[in-house]
């Protein structure tokens, strides 16, 4: 029988295309469900329509506490080096087809908790979660350490790469379901047990996920997920003397203070992807049709909630004008509608704070000289959700605030230049370095301009596309480490040099 009643830790909510289903709103630690040890609760919003959803217990330092113990339990007797790692690829495996299995209700709630149209939530976030455990429950057993020849036969050095152990993992709302993949997968890999924390606004889908993973047999205390503030639950896993290790994904201002919670406490690890405000440079010789259908799905997609959103966009003189109106077409075209409308691409922002924090920032840049080209207010059709139009800026200088901060939402700051040293100047002066892109048909441009780019990732005619076996991160104040990729496992590991002598023979006898 479960610990507590079943009352304290679950409730239902109408979810459009499930109906009326029950989820957990508890904390989850040695696999079983609890309310808060304080009794504290928050409450989770649905963006498109203001209206709340659902009570979530608020996890204490108490809480923090009871997770680790039974991660660091787990850690040392049924996961990290107890498990062989084929074993915990298998695992992830199994995880990976609970949620094939479940495809449709996760995506359903991660639409009703995010805003995102459910056939984004279903094709692209379920699916590349999906792929990305797959991705890390194949990398698990080829992740080898390296044998260095040293004095003769007798002598040699081998390295193992062990897990790093228990890791506190903070997470944001942009993309709930990924971003819990990214940070779940490499460390389930790699090892490590986790505690999770997903974002206050979007905790559903990490707690729907908690069920499958102890249905895909994942071992007790491996996995817990802490709902809870940033400046509560999120403080006390930064500051935890016995967690090795913290991976955050959100902004710059959170990840400079947890880097501090960490340096404060026990020196934890620490790897952050963090904001940015991407340049996208569109030459004459582009096709141009085809860089406004990237640049469009580069700022749109997600309705501009994306930390390598192509914000900034400069477009060389001879194509200017005509890029700016094909762009314009594309965001009077864009899907936008009620999240539960599998025709929509394009749904609310996540909260009445983030539409408010875009739309000053749009007046503020129309009050420093920008154009509306298309845009610029909120969505006339929204009944107490929190949409903004796409939004086209143009004509803007660099000494704009809408041109040089992260908006985080659905505007381009448009602008012209002449040449390729200058749109190189402008795209690297700024304090981040997440993504940038290149529209050119001449190659040797393009193989310039990635060499020069102050970005961890560059795309050429193209925008947006992420592989989990390819590195993501940041230059600059984007962030610290890498994720995705050997790179991202390697980020759940630390290296030991074994030094072996077979022969016994005593070197130096002093
Ligand atoms: P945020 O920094 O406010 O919150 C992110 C997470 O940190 C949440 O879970 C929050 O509860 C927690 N948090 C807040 N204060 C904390 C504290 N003092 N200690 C510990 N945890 C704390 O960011 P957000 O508003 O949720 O997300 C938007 C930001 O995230 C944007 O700046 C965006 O660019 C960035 N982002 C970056 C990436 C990337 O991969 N680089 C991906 C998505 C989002």
């Amino acid at each position: 029988p479960p610990a507590y009643p079943r009352g304290s830790t679950h409730a239902e909510v109408d979810v459009p295309t499930l109906g009326r289903v029950e989820l957990p709103v508890g904390l989850f630690i040695d696999n079983t469900w609890r309310p808060a040890s304080t009794g504290s609760t928050f409450s989770t919003v649905n963006p498109a329509t203001g209206e709340s959803l659902l009570s979530i217990a608020h996890a204490s330092s108490e809480d923090v506490d009871a997770a680790v113990k039974s991660a660091r339990l787990a850690f040392k007797t049924t996961w990290g080096n107890n498990v062989h790692a084929a074993e915990r690829g298998a695992a992830l495996n199994r995880l990976a087809d609970l949620m094939e299995r479940d495809k449709d209700r996760l995506a359903a709630v991660e639409s009703l908790n995010s805003g995102k149209g459910i056939r984004m939530a279903r094709d692209s976030d379920v699916a590349d979660s999906i792929g990305c455990l797959r991705y890390y429950a194949g990398l698990a057993d080829k992740f080898h350490g390296q044998t260095i020849p040293h004095y003769g036969t007798e002598k040699f050095v081998y390295t193992v790469h062990q897990p790093i152990g228990v890791c506190g993992q903070i997470i944001p709302w942009n993309y709930p379901l990924l971003m819990w993949a990214w940070k779940v997968a490499p460390a389930l890999a790699a090892g490590c047990c986790v505690i999770m924390k997903p974002s206050e606004l979007t905790p559903l889908t990490a707690l729907m996920l908690c069920d499958l993973a102890k249905e895909a047999g994942i071992p007790s205390g491996v996995m817990s997920t802490l709902p809870g503030l940033g400046s509560t639950t999120g403080d006390a896993i930064a500051r935890h003397m016995d967690i090795d290790k913290i991976a955050f994904t959100g902004s710059v201002v959170t990840g400079r203070k947890i880097s501090v919670a960490a340096a404060e406490s026990n020196l934890k690890k620490v790897t952050l992807e963090l904001g940015g405000k991407s340049p996208i440079m569109v030459f004459d010789s582009a096709h141009v049709e085809k860089a406004a259908d990237w640049t469009a799905m580069g700022i749109w997609f997600n309705s501009g909630q994306d930390c390598c959103a192509g914000s900034r966009v400069y477009v060389q003189d001879g194509v200017y004008e005509e890029f700016a109106a094909a762009l314009k077409k594309r965001a009077e075209a864009t899907g936008i509608g009620m999240p539960s409308d599998d025709k929509t691409s394009f749904g609310p922002l996540i909260s009445e704070v983030q539409r408010d924090k875009v739309m000053t920032y749009i007046e503020g840049g129309k009050e420093q000289g920008a154009r509306v080209v298309t845009g610029g207010k909120r969505w006339a059709k929204s009944d107490g959700g929190f949409w903004v139009e796409p939004t086209i800026l143009a004509d803007v200088h660099d000494e704009m605030t809408c041109v040089k901060e992260e908006i985080f939402g659905p505007v381009i700051a448009l602008s012209r230049f002449t040449s390729e040293s200058e749109a190189l100047e402008r795209a690297n002066s700024t304090t981040y370095g997440l993504a940038a892109a290149v529209f050119t048909r001449d190659t040797q441009q393009a193989m310039r301009m990635s060499a020069a780019l102050d970005a961890g990732t560059v795309w050429v005619n193209q925008y947006a596309l992420i592989h989990p076996g390819a590195p993501f991160g940041g230059f600059k104040q984007s962030g610290v480490g890498r994720e995705l990729g050997t790179y991202g496992l390697e980020a759940y590991t630390q290296v030991k040099a074994v030094h072996h002598n077979l022969s016994q023979t005593v070197e130096w006898p002093l």
